[in-house]
């Protein structure tokens, strides 16, 4: 596997593939790797020739008051996992390589980047798109996957690539959970031993509204409002928003018509952790 630190080194790499007509798939990540990212990796394992991994704590994303310098890494552990898996090329610039001394320029999606992560983290969608998109040029990836553990994400990633045509077709992957059903993530580290389980309640509260709508609940708000009173009974969660939106433009909606991501946001002491689920 290539160790690449610099934005040549991993062009010139990709010249040389596309040469030998090889198909890419990208993995964009900030690092820190666990199963939820291998599910991804080994998805593009299987369906593409060449596989590139980014390992990049974006400073873009992250807001004035956000957990940048806390952010969890180890590049080692990433390496052998990235390796085990069989990937090709792990890209781990520093920001200066991915920025430069001066950057003027930012790609930005309207409307689907307002609510839900949006409303608390103004800067966060531009950092995320900015920094997608120049991982995208450089990488010229045939396909790139992103998790629906960040769905919002997804569906701004998948927004933009459309409005903006660029060629790439964007993978959705599922979620992949700890056994308990707290959907795995790099900040679930932050946790003390009390909060982690605590942390469940999240799952809890969606599993009971995603039977609900299974079994032909289409009133979008009250299962919202359910979702509520199922965290509210856990002392430990402060919930951010609980809400129900269209998968196409992330509208607010009342009701299940059409595909309908139930998405939350729950403080368990001071981690942010998200989770949701799509229906219809
Ligand atoms: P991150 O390193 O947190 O920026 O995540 C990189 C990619 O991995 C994103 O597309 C995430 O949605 C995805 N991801 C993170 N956690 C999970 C998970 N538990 N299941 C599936 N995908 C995940």
């Amino acid at each position: 596997m290539i160790k690449a630190t610099t934005v040549e080194q991993v062009k010139k790499y990709v010249r040389e593939c596309k040469k030998k007509g090889k198909s890419i798939g990208l993995v964009p990540t900030m690092g820190f790797l666990h199963e939820g990212h291998a599910s991804l990796m080994k998805r593009a394992r299987k369906e593409n020739d060449i596989v590139i991994v980014s390992d990049f704590v974006n400073p873009t994303q992250f807001g004035p008051n956000e957990d940048l310098e806390a952010y969890p890494r180890d590049f080692d552990a990433d390496c052998k996992l990235c390796e085990s898996i069989g990937v090709d090329l792990i890209f781990h610039p520093t920001p200066e390589e991915m920025y430069g001394e001066k950057n003027f320029s930012k790609v930005h999606v309207d409307k689907l980047t307002e609510g839900l992560c949006g409303a608390v983290r103004p800067v966060h969608f531009d950092g995320v798109c900015t920094v997608v998109t120049k991982l995208f040029n450089i990488s010229r990836a045939d396909r790139a996957y992103f998790g629906q553990k960040d769905a919002q994400q997804l569906a701004v990633v998948s927004r933009m690539v459309k409005d903006l045509n660029y060629n790439i077709e964007i993978i959705g992957c599922p979620i992949i959970r700890e056994e308990d059903g707290l959907a795995k993530s790099s900040r679930n580290t932050y946790l003390d031993e009390e909060q982690r389980k605590a942390a469940v309640i999240l799952h809890k509260a969606l599993s009971m509204a995603e039977q609900k709508a299974l079994d032909g609940e289409t009133d979008a708000a009250l299962l919202c409002k359910e979702i509520a009173e199922v965290i509210e009974q856990e002392p430990l969660a402060k919930i951010d928003y609980v809400e129900a939106v269209d998968w196409d433009e992330l509208s607010h909606t009342d009701v299940i018509d059409g595909k309908t991501l139930f998405a939350i946001a729950v403080y368990i002491g001071k981690v942010r952790l998200i989770d949701n689920f799509i229906i219809g």
